[in-house]
């Protein structure tokens, strides 16, 4: 193991614990992969996060088939097939993030997109962030439905599941996952208070303009994953 991929596997461990922390996620029901060149490392199924060590982490081949190789000493994340096949078909993705936060999964529950209701919602690639038909955790037919969600998109909910952002960086990811949940409790207060107003196609074609060179640019965890403030 080179210090790059150790570094790496810490990164991981500690994105873990942060997202636990600041409260957008619940126990062992998120996870996390992050491209090597031909190989991802992703955490393994089940096991608390407080109990990883960097040789915990998993080690799954980079190709496509029904049953990849994997190694480590715990078998990877019941999610594997999604976190491979994204890094599969989208190159530009080197870290891949799914949590079951409460405010994105409420939205999902009731199988809704977010739509333009803030400029954010640029920070995920377009007009929306759709939110993925239903389809069994772990399978192909899900794998399926969420890559379709996340055309042109950095991000997705899931219905009656949770929520899925990618990066092309794990800090990047991890940004876009704070902010996508920061996102789904605003629309889901303006839902209560009344109908919230969209930005036109004018309007968000400028957020999204105005969203090159913007957003997070520093490598460090965002902060909001550094504090122990929950977020509901
Ligand atoms: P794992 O513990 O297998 O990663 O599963 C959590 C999860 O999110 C299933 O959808
Ligand atoms: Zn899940």
């Amino acid at each position: 193991m080179n210090s790059q991929e150790t570094s790496s596997r810490q990164a991981i461990i500690e994105a873990c614990l942060r997202m636990n922390a600041a409260g957008i996620n619940q126990g062992t029901s998120g996870n996390i992969s992050v491209r090597q060149q031909d190989y991802l490392l992703i955490t393994p199924s089940g096991i608390a996060y407080e109990q990883l060590q960097p040789e915990s982490i998993t080690c799954l081949a980079l190709q496509p088939g029904a049953v990849p190789q994997w190694q480590g000493p715990y078998p990877p994340s019941s999610e594997w097939r999604f976190h491979r096949d994204i890094m599969l078909a989208r190159p530009e993705v080197h870290a891949v993030v799914h949590l079951h936060p409460v405010f994105c999964t409420a939205l999902a529950l009731n199988r809704r997109a977010i739509p333009a209701c803030h400029y954010m919602v640029a920070a995920f690639g377009g007009e929306d962030v759709r939110c993925a038909g239903y389809a069994l955790f772990g399978t192909a037919e899900l794998s399926q439905q969420v890559l379709e969600a996340l055309t042109a998109r950095t991000a997705c909910l899931m219905a009656n599941h949770g929520m899925i952002t990618l990066g092309e960086s794990l800090e990047k990811a991890l940004w876009r996952a704070v902010e996508l949940e920061a996102l789904a409790k605003q629309y889901v207060h303006a839902l209560q208070l009344g109908t919230p107003v969209l930005l036109s196609a004018a309007e968000i074609a400028a957020a999204l303009r105005q969203f090159v060179g913007y957003g997070l640019q520093t490598p460090p965890i965002p902060q909001a994953l550094a504090s122990n403030e929950t977020r509901d």
